[in-house]
């Protein structure tokens, strides 16, 4: 299949090749979950966001998990990796289909999602695609130019400006726009929405401050306080504790001239800073081990 050799390899995999432009529906991804991707058939971003009948109880598990828990891992690695909403555990391409305002709905839920971590994640450490589906039967002349159809140049500017309900399984005005448009015939796209986060760059000027004093990337917890580390095609939690022994780890892994530097730097700030002392010499003494 012709796309899936233009497949963009995300999240930390730099590649040459140009992302796909449209995937075709009900074929297979070209790869499987693992360290940098992960599949899931719905688009619901936040724990709040999940359907009742889908989140899990004293009883039973979840049969629907949120998005959040994989971003969160994605962040946790620093090697970062992309979510595939639209797309079954087994790789299947189905699409969702998403109106405009339903695609503006999903970038301000990941917007407001990303504002409610800790730290908070800043915008230039993730991004948002909208792929486009297209039915399989598409002549593959047409697909490039259906594929590229901007859906903005169809939607009222002004009614883009209405608020979204973000915290809720409930409907907002976007998804009863979208039924009525159904309802009234209107073809909709299918789409993958492709959530990344980009690996963390300890030497890029936007990062500067965000990580830790040798600039390790930040360990983040999500809007349910939880911190998820993603190992393979799995999610795990840590415990404060051994967060702690893999950031020494980490920083005991870091470039030797890096540390001889923040050290002569940080003997420096201990004369000038007699006040934050102890504190500085603890940092000191882990970056030496
Ligand atoms: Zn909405």
């Amino acid at each position: 299949m012709a796309q899936s050799e233009k497949m963009e390899q995300q999240g930390g995999n730099l590649s040459k090749q140009s992302p796909s432009t449209y995937y075709l529906k009900f074929q297979k991804m070209p790869f499987e979950e693992d360290l940098f991707h992960e599949f899931k058939g719905h688009k619901s971003l936040s724990t709040d966001q999940l359907p009742k009948w889908t989140q899990a109880t004293k009883w039973e598990r979840g049969s629907r998990k949120a998005v959040s828990r994989n971003l969160c891992g994605f962040l946790n690695t620093g090697l970062g990796g992309t979510v595939y909403c639209g797309v079954l555990d087994d790789g299947s391409i189905v699409g969702l289909k998403l109106t405009q305002y339903q695609k503006d709905h999903v970038v301000y839920s990941l917007r407001d999602l990303m504002s409610r971590y800790s730290p908070p994640v800043p915008a230039h450490r993730y991004r948002v695609r909208f792929v486009p589906v297209l039915s399989s039967d598409t002549p593959e002349k047409d697909r490039e130019e259906l594929a590229s159809v901007d859906t903005r140049d169809l939607v009222d500017e002004e009614e883009r400006k209405t608020e979204h309900q973000l915290r809720t399984a409930h409907y907002c005005w976007c998804d009863k726009d979208a039924k009525v448009q159904y309802a009234n015939g209107v073809i909709v796209t299918s789409y993958v929405i492709e959530i990344s986060i980009l690996a963390w760059n300890p030497d890029a000027a936007a990062n500067m401050g965000l990580g830790d004093f040798l600039n390790l990337h930040p360990i983040h917890s999500d809007e349910d306080g939880k911190i998820n580390f993603r190992r393979q095609a799995r999610l795990f939690q840590y415990s404060l504790q051994e967060i702690a022994s893999l950031t020494r780890f980490e920083a005991r892994n870091r470039r030797v001239t890096i540390i001889d530097r923040m050290q002569r730097e940080i003997a420096a700030l201990k004369q000038r800073l007699p006040a934050q002392n102890n504190q500085v010499r603890n940092a000191a003494d882990e970056g030496s081990q």
